[in-house]
């Protein structure tokens, strides 16, 4: 296919993909390893209008990780807090950490018209699924479990149990893909961004011509 044919090359503008009032909320998951975190900075890249939900956690901050870009990195009585306050639209506790979507940015978000992803967990996703069922909910596969394992592996940035429950955890989170509408499997960065940019115009599209 020449370059020029293909709809999602050019950097692509809030307007031609969002034209509803209210924004669109996207749910990805997919197990830890997968490559959520490039796909999306990929995704990013090519729809800059996109808004990412910045959620809360107890983790502690990996090398790198900016608090409030990445995360906002919180101490665990203070998210206790959170939860009596209902910040939160989900939370759940993943790997020993707590994580939480705040409600108040999302729906800032979404009345401004503006989509908005939510990078959570399986657990989350199906909290968000009650409660916003007009979402959009994708699920990012490995091409092969035993390139999660390696990827996972190779990531170095958990001690040796953490690891294991990662890959213990990643292996049960595959098994839920099912749950989700749209499964995209991780061949290559840039296509899997392609295609979740494509089924997000098409939701805008079906949105449309809803009546
Ligand atoms: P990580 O520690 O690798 O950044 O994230 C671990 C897992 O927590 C990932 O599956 C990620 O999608 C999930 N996660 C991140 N933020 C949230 C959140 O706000 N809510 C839920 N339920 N899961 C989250």
């Amino acid at each position: 296919m020449e370059l020029a044919e293909c709809p999602y090359n050019a950097v692509i503008s809030r307007d031609q993909m969002s034209q509803s009032a209210q924004g669109l909320l996207i749910v990805i998951s997919g197990p830890s390893g997968v490559g959520k975190d490039t796909v999306l900075r990929r995704l990013f890249e090519l729809a800059p209008h996109l808004k990412y939900s910045v959620s809360y956690t107890t983790r502690p901050p990996r090398p790198g990780e900016v608090d409030g870009h990445s995360y906002t990195f919180v101490s665990e009585p203070e998210f206790l807090r959170l939860i009596e306050q209902k910040e939160f639209l989900e939370w759940a506790k993943v790997y020993d950490h707590y994580y939480g979507t705040s409600r108040r940015r999302v729906e800032e978000a979404l009345n401004r018209g503006e989509d908005i992803i939510l990078k959570i967990d399986v657990q989350g996703a199906s909290f968000v699924r009650k409660r916003k069922p007009d979402g959009l909910f994708i699920f990012i596969t490995p091409p092969s479990t035993q390139e999660l394992l390696s990827r996972l592996t190779g990531r170095n940035t958990e001690s040796p149990t953490a690891l294991a429950v990662r890959q213990k955890e990643a292996l049960i989170e595959l098994g839920l893909a099912k749950d989700y509408e749209h499964v995209v499997c991780n061949r290559d960065v840039d296509e899997t961004a392609r295609e979740i940019l494509a089924m997000i115009a098409a939701e805008h599209e079906r949105r449309k011509t809803r009546v």
